[in-house]
């Protein structure tokens, strides 16, 4: 009902909010990072890049095709946690030079790259019959291209980091965001849900590619996440007073919010996950399990 649904949102409002007190463990020490797609508000890049300065990054580099709100994002960073340095930068995450430069430009300022979050992506909604030619390949494009761009010229960098890591566990980590819909026949137009199933698979087979090296490539697959994707999904659905049915789509009977995908994040990033390679982890609630009816 829209009462449990209610009540849900002051779980979700803790869950936002538990940085303000959490101790900082640094599961990232020394680690230097980079973030696609960390420009949006209420994005799960927004939120895990300041998850990972919370756990004691060593350098940030954000990216987004959006750039507005990087500069305070970096000022929130950096006055919040004086130790973490941020680099931002306005640039498209599906293009090949952008990349490779950002990936260099890690290299030569701190000698090493670390972790690689392939997050940036984007949404449509269209019917199977409406989806032009364009439209197709502008979701493989933005979505799967740059995930294989984040690993190939990660990988790159982080063979290159080897001699320094040696001594250390866990590793390059390079997590890429597919999605639930990459998973298995969802809602999500299929333009977008075939560009998320290249994305898991892309994590599979460049596991298996870079056997043998430190790095660990893996994909997160979100469920239904508030962030400013799906803010005009959701605000359709509040409007018509069906927000509890969407929540229900998974068996926790809520939506999730961006901090809860930068957690697996994290664990993919931090040493904790030194075991794990070429696996598409769903965190949906149980969306990916459960056999919804569309609301
Ligand atoms: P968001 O729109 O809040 O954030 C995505 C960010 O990516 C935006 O800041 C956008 O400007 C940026 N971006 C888009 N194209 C880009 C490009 N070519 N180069 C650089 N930046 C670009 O959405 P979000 O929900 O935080 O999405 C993050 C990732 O999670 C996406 O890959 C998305 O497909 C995936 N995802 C989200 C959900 C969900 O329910 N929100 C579910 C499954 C998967």
């Amino acid at each position: 009902s829209d009462e449990f649904y209610k009540r849900t949102l002051a779980r979700l409002q803790k869950i936002q909010t538990h940085l303000e007190t959490a101790p900082r463990a640094r599961r990232l020490k020394d680690k230097v990072c980079i973030v696609t797609g960390a420009g949006s508000l209420k994005g799960i890049g927004r939120a895990s890049a300041v998850l990972f300065a919370h756990e004691g990054a060593r350098h940030l580099y954000l990216l987004d095709f959006d750039a507005t709100n990087l500069p305070d994002l970096k000022s929130t960073i950096e006055t919040k946690y004086p130790d973490v340095k941020v680099t931002i930068q306005q640039g498209d995450a599906a293009d090949d030079a952008t990349i490779e430069s950002l990936c260099k430009q890690a290299m030569q300022e701190e000698g090493r790259l670390d972790v690689f979050f392939a997050n940036a992506g984007i949404a449509t909604i269209d019917g199977l019959q409406e989806i032009s030619a364009d439209q197709f390949m502008r979701s493989m494009r933005i979505n799967a291209l740059s995930c294989f761009l984040a690993v190939k010229h990660a990988s790159v960098a982080m063979e290159k980091t080897n001699p320094s890591r040696d001594k250390e566990f866990g590793g390059g980590s390079i997590i890429l965001t597919a999605s639930v819909a990459g998973l298995r026949s969802g809602g999500g137009s299929v333009d977008y849900s075939a560009s998320k199933a290249a994305v898991n698979n892309l994590a599979q087979t460049s596991a298996y590619q870079l056997r043998n090296t430190d790095i660990r490539v893996n994909s997160i697959c979100p469920g239904l996440i508030e962030t400013d994707m799906t803010a005009r999904t959701f605000e359709y659905a509040a409007s018509r007073g069906t927000m509890s049915k969407i929540g229900q789509l998974s068996a926790m009977g809520r939506y999730g919010v961006a901090e809860e995908i930068a957690n697996m994040a994290l664990f993919l990033a931090s040493d904790e996950s030194s075991y794990v390679n070429g696996q598409n982890y769903a965190v949906c609630g149980g969306l990916s399990s459960s056999h919804p009816v569309a609301p």
